[in-house]
């Protein structure tokens, strides 16, 4: 019999009556938990994830019948769902209570239409509504050589990173101190004719117009911050600080675990 062969029953009968099959002993009590809790994401069903989501975000995720050019949506699946509910997971406190987060979530995916890394321009955040358009390119890997290749490296991360940085500009837009203190933070300011500018627009990552406007420099760097803190420490100190130490990003989770990790103060 192979490790494999123990079923989750077998595991559940180890934990209740305390008779440890030969499998679980040999597994270790650590599998047998990782098999008992939580359930298999895969045996969640499209809707049980849209449920828990609202319960859990009041968030009304739907996917409209026809994309804005009519073509029939093609429903997400499992896997791609789960992406959206653990992006939410690693959203930060102060955004998920924040009076402008999102209330509904639009979800597209285009089985005829050729996007970029598996995603279609349209994506984005207005009104208290985010619309989210992939295409049935989104299978995994990441075939072009860009920025978002280099920062996030994979399509599910490029995912979650798109639900990081459309709930900061809810948040930003209820908390306009904090934004006030991005800028000053982090080198810009406003010229008489209302263009933006910055002192070092070598830290800035080329991402979403995150070079011409403060909030999308925002959004992206949270973004980069939750996925890939080690290349934001690296091009933009002042980026990583800002979350590290300002207060409102205190009991988020990145901030958190980073703060656990000794390498962040040897520099
Ligand atoms: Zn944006």
């Amino acid at each position: 019999m192979s490790e494999k062969q123990l079923s989750r029953r077998d595991v559940l009968n180890t934990l209740l009556y305390g008779v440890p099959t030969i499998m679980a002993v040999a597994g270790g009590l650590d599998t047998a938990l990782n098999r008992l809790l939580p359930a298999p994401e895969s045996s969640k069903t499209t809707s049980q994830i849209i449920e828990e989501i609202k319960n859990k975000y009041g968030i009304d995720v739907s996917q409209p019948e026809k994309l804005t050019n009519g073509e029939t949506n093609t429903p997400w699946n499992t896997s791609e769902l789960l992406i959206i509910q653990e992006a939410l997971g690693e959203v930060p406190p102060i955004t998920l209570t924040n009076p402008h987060f999102p209330k509904q979530l639009h979800l597209y995916k285009s089985a005829s239409q050729v996007g970029v890394n598996g995603f279609l321009n349209g994506t984005g955040y207005a009104n208290s509504n985010i619309d989210i358009i992939l295409t049935t390119a989104f299978n995994g890997t990441l075939e072009n050589t860009g920025t978002e290749k280099v920062v996030f490296g994979t399509q599910k991360k490029l995912l979650k990173s798109i639900l990081l940085h459309e709930t900061t500009h809810s948040l930003t837009e209820s908390n306009i101190e904090l934004l006030k203190t991005w800028e000053s933070s982090n080198g810009w300011v406003q010229n008489p004719d209302g263009a933006w500018a910055n002192y070092y627009p070598e830290q800035i990552i080329p991402l979403a117009n995150s070079n011409l406007y403060p909030w999308e420099d925002m959004a992206v760097s949270l973004s980069v911050f939750a996925e890939n803190p080690s290349y934001l420490l690296k091009l933009s100190k002042s980026r990583y600080d800002f979350f590290i130490n300002n207060p409102v990003f205190q009991n988020w989770n990145k901030v958190i675990s980073y703060k656990k990790k000794a390498c962040y103060y040897i520099k």
